[in-house]
């Protein structure tokens, strides 16, 4: 690489065309207009409220980005392949996958039931490695692709006094899961990477809020060394890393973003 030039459109997306699921609020909403503002089409996915995707769409579709929504559960593997084969008939390819959508149940582990404990891994898991594949068969057709999986710090500590052990070993599994793709699809000229976020405020971290007031200075901001808990905004960066060419040499990474927390 050489000149100035090449490097100032290292991250440059114009063109490129991804999926967002779970876009319609939170991380996945600010991430979908992130990879929007750096040039990229975008499909929103979400399981249920459509409303919310159709008036993000039409946001970045201001912003000169083509851009829909599509309603699919991603724990349902037709759901899924509906949902990719939609894309790739609007598009002819899928450039990025952002696996976002997740869930948290909280529970004691003696409590948990199994239908919870299943939820749990059908969205978080199940849904990463289902959405990946159906992706990813696409992506070897390409030969290129960017998939990259929101894990969480909680994949890599017990994120004490919480509890909710199955969102924690979902979490996990979405780390391995990511460095098993990761090395199987390098071949194919793609790369699997996640990102670990720690405390991000968003409608998942208010519910908490409402029944735990002090949750923040207590234990969330106290726990990391920054001493605050972090914004959707400040996982756009590394997104945009991840998604574009100026990480072309970076697969299999657990990229954590926690102000800290986990260090200590
Ligand atoms: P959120 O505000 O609750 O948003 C979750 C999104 O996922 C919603 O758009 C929801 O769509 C979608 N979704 C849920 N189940 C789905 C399913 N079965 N199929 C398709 N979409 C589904 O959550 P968030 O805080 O932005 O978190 C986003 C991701 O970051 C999650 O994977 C979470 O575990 C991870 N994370 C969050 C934090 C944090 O502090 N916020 C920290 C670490 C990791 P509908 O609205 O249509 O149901």
């Amino acid at each position: 690489m050489s000149g100035t030039k090449t490097y100032r459109d290292i991250f440059n997306l114009k063109g490129r065309k991804a999926i967002v699921t779970g876009g319609s609020r939170g991380i996945g909403k600010g991430l979908a207009e992130a990879l929007a503002a750096h040039g990229a089409d975008v499909a929103i996915v979400v399981k249920s409220s459509m409303d919310r995707a159709e008036t993000l769409v039409d946001e970045l579709k201001v912003s000169g980005v083509d851009s829909f929504a599509i309603k699919a559960d991603v724990a349902d593997e037709d759901d899924v392949k509906r949902m990719v084969q939609t894309v790739v008939d609007r598009w002819g390819r899928i450039d990025i996958l952002v696996n976002n959508a997740g869930i948290v149940l909280p529970a004691n582990a003696e409590d948990c039931t199994l239908d919870s404990w299943r939820q749990t891994m059908a969205v978080n898991l199940d849904g990463v490695f289902l959405t990946s594949q159906a992706v990813g068969r696409q992506m070897i057709k390409q030969k290129s692709g960017s998939i990259i999986n929101i894990g969480s710090m909680s994949g890599r500590i017990v994120n004490w006094p919480f509890r909710h052990a199955a969102y924690n070993v979902s979490k996990a599994g979405v780390h391995m899961l990511t460095k098993c793709l990761a090395t199987e699809w390098a071949e194919h000229g793609i790369r699997v990477n996640a990102i670990a976020p720690g405390y991000i405020m968003t409608e998942l971290t208010d519910e908490v809020l409402k029944e735990h007031p002090t949750v923040v200075s207590e234990h969330w901001a106290k726990g990391a060394v920054q001493n605050r808990i972090g914004t959707v905004e400040e996982l756009a960066g590394v997104t945009i890393y991840l998604a574009s060419g100026a990480s072309s040499f970076t697969t299999g990474e657990i990229v954590t973003v926690d102000g800290g927390l986990t260090l200590r």
